[in-house]
């Protein structure tokens, strides 16, 4: 039961009514939320929808993620914290991440005074299915977080090892997929959900879509789970004009997605450039908008694009990624600048 898996607290949780909440409807006068009687005309005096009902019919239709699974975070980063705050005793409990892998669900669990276990991936990248299983068992973490593709590395793992994990798991297994678009093939973890409830899938506004901005991160979770989210969450946590955003982002859907092909051309085109290049030593296999290489020396070519204006990542602090960078796919004009600067390093 997920009940059973929620914090007490939360579980047991009356949530915060707002005005907007407690009223829906048609009324000429709204003189229930002390707001200001003048906005001008765009309504920004009022207070947004808690449940940002209009984006999410809009996901439904667009997206095809059922309105009854689908709650909007402030970025997929207050997602990840109010999972940890929802399932989570501080002090008490831990989270399961693999290694490398994106830094916030670290530092949200830090937060929370939540530990994290994390489990290194092998040498090609990919997950030990085996070490997280054994770890998992040991160790009972309350959420597993699986980033696929993964950041930085740029990796997709096969659906199979995610069912396993998360059926192994007797905790919450959140899936974050914010590159899916970039994915060719791809198969999202929202499609184990019926069978598995603890499974939950975190999506973005922020990398296809293009609203960064914005602060629009998308859970999928099973209704039980999509209700507990909406009543811990804080009440207004979506503004009007990001929900605005999300709205002209899902009406220009097809012009997002073809963004993602140029995307995703541009990728192939510059990974072939940098296995021509002699300093690059590997280029990771990648299904994101970014390229994972190693090189000679990290820290010098830094400095060297640095200082031509170029800024990229270097993500060598891992064990794992010695003397690794990791380069956003940019527009066409400035692969081109990125590229002639690399021509020109030793
Ligand atoms: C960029 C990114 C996100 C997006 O976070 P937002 O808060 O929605 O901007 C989520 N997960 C991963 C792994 C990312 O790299």
């Amino acid at each position: 039961m997920i009940t059973d898996l929620l914090n007490p607290w939360i579980r047991d949780l009356v949530p915060y009514s707002s005005a907007r909440s407690e009223f829906s409807g048609n009324a000429e006068i709204l003189l229930d939320a002390n707001e200001s009687w003048d906005g001008g005309n765009d309504g920004i005096n009022r207070y947004p929808d808690p449940f940002a009902r209009e984006l999410r019919k809009k996901m439904e239709t667009v997206l095809g993620i059922p309105y009854a699974m689908s709650a909007i975070g402030n970025g997929s980063d207050e997602v990840i914290d109010m999972l940890i705050r929802m399932f989570c005793a501080p002090g008490k409990d831990s989270v399961m991440v693999e290694r490398p892998t994106y830094g916030t669900y670290s530092v949200f669990a830090a937060t929370s005074n939540v530990s994290v276990i994390d489990v290194p991936l092998k040498g090609d990248l990919t997950l030990d299915e085996e070490l997280m299983v054994d770890t998992i068992k040991e160790k009972k973490p309350k959420i597993v977080f699986i980033c696929s593709p993964n950041n930085p590395t740029g990796r997709v793992y096969p659906l199979s090892v995610i069912e396993r994990i998360a059926e192994e798991n007797e905790g919450i297994t959140a899936v974050d997929e914010a590159y899916c678009d970039f994915a060719e093939g791809f198969q999202s973890a929202s499609s184990l959900i019926e069978r598995n409830p603890r499974v939950v899938v975190l999506r973005t506004f922020s990398k296809a879509f293009g609203k960064a901005g914005a602060r629009l991160g998308i859970l999928i979770s099973s209704p039980e789970i999509q209700k507990v989210f909406m009543k811990a969450k804080p009440p207004y946590n979506v503004s009007r004009p990001a929900e605005m955003e999300g709205l002209k982002a899902l009406a220009d859907y097809d012009s997002a997605m073809a963004r993602c092909r140029e995307t995703i051309l541009r990728r192939k085109a510059f990974s072939s450039f940098l296995e021509t290049l002699p300093y690059v030593s590997e280029v990771f296999p990648s299904e994101a908008n970014f390229v994972l290489i190693k090189v000679s020396d990290a820290a010098a070519l830094y400095s060297y694009l640095l200082a031509r204006g170029i800024v990229v990542r270097n993500r060598s602090s891992d064990p794992l990624l010695a003397n690794t960078i990791r380069i956003t796919i940019g527009s066409e004009k400035e692969m081109e600048t990125l590229k002639e600067a690399l021509l020109g390093w030793k």
